[in-house]
C-alpha cells in the first residue's frame, strides 16, 4: 500500500496528477462483465516472486510464479486499482487451503511499475517507450518445477497462460 502511494506520486510514478487508489479483492477474476468493460475496467496479470507460510504446519516456501491479477480503470479523473494475489497450498498439509503470499518490497515495486506502464498506455494513451518486452523479469530465479496442484492460479486457469517460462 505504501509502495503504491510512493510510486503513484513519486518521480517514476504515473506523473499524471490524477489520484489512484489501491484496494484488494480476494475474489475477483479476469472475467469482465459487459458492465465492467463499459465502465472502462481493464485486466492485467503479473508474475512475481514471493514467499509463503503454511498457517497449519508453519512450513515456508518460495515461489517464482505467484500470479497477481489487477483490475484497473480511470474514470472521472480518478483511478482505481484492485489487486488479487493468488495463493498456494502447502505440499505437506495438502488441505486445499491456499495461503496468501508475502512479497518483497522490490517485487511489489516491479509489479506496480509494469502495471503503471499498462495504465499509461491504456488510460492515458501513452506509448510504451521503456523498450522492456522481456516481461516476467524475476523468473530468472531458478526453482523447482511449478506445482500446479498446489497453485490457486493454476486451479483457476490463469497460470497456464505463459507456460514457456515455467522451466
Ligand atoms: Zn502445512
Ligand atoms: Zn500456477
Amino acid at each position: 500500500m505504501h509502495t503504491f502511494k510512493e510510486l503513484v506520486y513519486g518521480d517514476s510514478g504515473l506523473g499524471c496528477g490524477d489520484p489512484w487508489a489501491l484496494s484488494f479483492s480476494y475474489k475477483q477474476t479476469d472475467k469482465l462483465s459487459k458492465k465492467d468493460s463499459k465502465r472502462g475496467l481493464k485486466v492485467f496479470f503479473h508474475c512475481a516472486y514471493a514467499n509463503f507460510q503454511c498457517a497449519s504446519c508453519r512450513r515456508t516456501w518460495p515461489s517464482v510464479r505467484v500470479v497477481l491479477l489487477f483490475r484497473y480503470r480511470l474514470r472521472g479523473g480518478k483511478g482505481t486499482v484492485i489487486m488479487r494475489p493468488f495463493g498456494q497450498a502447502c505440499r505437506r498439509c495438502q488441505d486445499d487451503n491456499f495461503h496468501l503470499p508475502g512479497f518483497y518490497k522490490e517485487e511489489v515495486k516491479q509489479a506496480l511499475l509494469r502495471l503503471f506502464t499498462e495504465i499509461r498506455k491504456n488510460c492515458y494513451g501513452e506509448e510504451d517507450d521503456s523498450g522492456e518486452s522481456s516481461g516476467l523479469g524475476t523468473t530468472k530465479v531458478r526453482s523447482k518445477p511449478h506445482e500446479r496442484t498446489l497453485c490457486e492460479a493454476c486451479h483457476m486457469g490463469f497460470c497456464s497462460q505463459d507456460d514457456q517460462d515455467d522451466k
